[in-house]
């Protein structure tokens, strides 16, 4: 039976119910594209906490602090508090906290990460001598000047740390375009100088799962993390024992979806975010065997 959402979809509020305690959403490709709003994504988060369910967002993008995301997810239609957003810079911020405490820092990144790092007390430096931590990150402002004092950091003093916000290699945008994210400049700093990171933080990181779960009290058994990449999303619930359920509005699409080994596969697999409504035996049944085949 094909998985097509417009034969079995039923109206919110009728057979619409709750299945996990606590949902985890990615944003980028899973709640909206760009800066339009995915079908079914108010109306499915709106259902939710009618229910009392945990809805949280969960995204890799670190050029945003979680203010900006609860803004722009309020300005869709979403109302959300900043408390609700975690983002690879809140990941990344706790890894300092914890590793490198009051670090000189040099972060290739965008000002959001800047600001969280030196409000977190670290002092941002770009004299290699002086530098204890070079962070990568998605950043639309790197060039060759920046690629220098990392390979001058890195390289040729050689004490410095090198860690990374988040693994993945682009973001997508509406139409199939997007744009290189903070793995492309950490393949840049590793071909110039052969250090790798030795920490890549955001999903599939269960230490990001701890984080979160730390300041919330989710249980993983009870969860659901939804996105759009089965790299980091999907990866991620694997990791840490949540379920997953893919949505193919992103990046994945759907022969994509159906060639991925057992081993990486989604829990489900949905058409559109709100097809998580769907009475469970129906939807979950339907996308387990045709993930699996
Ligand atoms: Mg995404």
């Amino acid at each position: 039976m094909p998985l097509t959402s417009t034969t079995r979809r039923e109206a919110p509020g009728r057979a619409a119910r709750r299945h996990f305690d606590t949902y985890l959403f990615d944003l980028d490709g899973t709640i909206y594209l760009g800066t339009d709003l995915l079908p079914g994504a108010a109306e499915l988060v709106s259902t939710l906490r009618a229910q009392s369910a945990r809805v949280l967002f969960v995204s890799n993008n670190p050029t945003r602090s979680p203010q900006d995301y609860a803004d722009k997810l309020t300005r869709l239609g979403i109302p959300t508090s900043h408390e609700d957003v975690y983002t690879s810079l809140v990941a990344t911020v706790a890894w300092v906290r914890a590793h490198a405490p009051g670090a000189t820092v040099f972060p290739i990144s965008e000002q959001p990460l800047v600001d969280a790092l030196v409000a977190e007390g670290c002092t941002i430096s770009d004299d290699p001598e002086k530098i204890d931590l070079v962070v990568a990150s998605y950043d639309r402002s790197f060039d060759y000047r920046k690629l220098q004092v990392a390979f001058d950091t890195l390289f040729v003093h050689g004490r410095a740390r090198f860690v990374a916000t988040n693994p993945d290699r682009f973001c997508p945008f509406p139409g199939g375009r997007g744009e290189p994210d903070c793995a492309s400049v950490v393949a840049a700093i590793t071909a110039a100088t052969g250090v790798a990171c030795e920490a890549v933080f955001g999903k599939p990181d269960p230490a990001f799962l701890e984080i979160i779960a730390a300041e919330t009290g989710l249980d993983p058994a009870t969860t659901v993390m939804v996105g759009d990449r089965l790299s980091t999303d999907v990866a991620f619930a694997r990791a840490t024992g949540m379920t997953s359920a893919l949505v193919l509005t992103g990046e994945t699409d759907r022969a994509t979806a159906l060639r991925t080994p057992a081993a990486q596969a989604p829990t489900l697999l949905l058409e559109r975010v709100d097809d998580l409504l769907q009475p469970a035996g129906h939807l979950w049944d339907v996308a387990r065997r045709e993930v699996r085949a």
